[in-house]
């Protein structure tokens, strides 16, 4: 897809704009061209082969949009010799259908799981293009009720940014295999190793998916890479979980968010910091006394020049931070 190339990358934002401006006028001629309807996928959906039989989406580091169909998360492709797994669809039914084609190219076996590793619409709304096909869907246990509690509340939110025809399409489907604790999948000579995380982290419902015979990590958003990091579940329960998925036996983890695959465990060294910077700033403006109002725009300033949209979510994380700690 055309947008990941004119939008993932370290731009600073004046660039943003013209790249935004020529990113609009290949739409609007592509649409004129007739080359797009509404929903159309995307023209090209981008897949590299990360370690032997571990293929890898990465998504667009931006804010989810119109412009680029909610492709903003990383999905992973795992072939085993007699069926295959996809972790993570997409944030819309056009992501999961480019990705539907795409693994029908590099592969004649069927798609036999979809797992989610969490509920963030990024990472769920294109499951309906899977949906259907003797797919089984796989999730943590807190998973279905994550997507009751949650899910209509996204289609709302996303109708706006994604647009009426595209939210039409979506489908909230609950995983019907669940994972309390560890499960392992058999793709026919590989293994993946399903590991449900607690307490809460980025999200109560986070899960991992560990390819045993490549020692692949596909983590999900509990790891993020060049993304800034963000805390949705407990930033206290993060930090506690991160030791034991270092534990994990990987030689490489493909992270939620960010445009490479990092090396294990090394690739959590960033996120960790940025996760202990926010929980010690916010405890140093929890014990000075300071108002939420004043702490946020102040927490983990030191972190900005190190993420991409640091600027779009390091003031919820400090909010949610500050809320959690208050009361420690
Ligand atoms: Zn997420």
């Amino acid at each position: 897809m055309f947008m990941i190339r004119l939008r993932t990358h370290l731009a600073p934002k004046r660039r943003g704009t013209a790249i935004g401006v020529v990113a609009v006028f290949i739409v609007v001629a592509a649409l004129l061209a007739g080359r797009f309807q509404v929903n159309a996928q995307p023209v090209a959906f981008a897949i590299q082969e990360i370690a032997n039989g571990d293929y890898v989406h990465f998504g667009q580091i931006a804010l989810s949009s119109v412009d680029n169909a909610a492709d903003i998360a990383n999905i992973g492709i795992v072939v085993g010799t007699d069926a295959v797994a996809i972790i993570d669809t997409g944030g819309s039914v056009a992501v999961g259908q480019a990705l539907r084609e795409a693994v029908g190219k590099i592969t004649g076996k069927p798609v036999r799981y979809v797992i989610n590793t969490h509920e963030h619409p990024d990472h769920i709304f294109g499951n309906a293009a899977f949906a259907g096909s003797g797919v089984i869907f796989v999730g943590h246990r807190n998973l279905p009720a994550s997507i009751e509690a949650h899910g209509p509340f996204y289609l709302r939110a996303f109708r706006d940014i994604l647009g009426d025809d595209a939210i039409a399409r979506v489908r909230l489907i609950a995983p019907t295999l669940l994972v309390d604790d560890t499960v392992k999948l058999d793709l026919g000579d590989r293994t993946l190793l399903l590991t449900a995380w607690y307490p809460s982290a980025h999200t109560d419902c986070d899960l991992t998916v560990l390819d045993e015979k490549t020692h692949t990590l596909f983590s999900g958003d509990l790891v993020f890479i060049d993304h800034i990091p963000v805390i949705d579940g407990s930033l206290k329960g993060w930090l506690d979980v991160l030791p034991k998925l270092a534990a994990l036996p990987a030689e490489r983890v493909v992270p939620g968010h960010g445009r490479r695959a990092g090396p294990w465990p090394q690739a959590l060294d960033d996120e960790q910091r940025y996760l202990r910077t926010v929980r010690a700033d916010v405890r140093g403006f929890i014990a000075a006394g300071k108002k939420l109002t004043e702490a946020v725009p102040r927490v983990a300033q030191s972190e900005r020049d190190r993420w991409m949209l640091f600027d779009e979510y390091n003031p919820r994380n400090a909010t949610a931070a500050f809320a959690e700690y208050e009361w420690e």
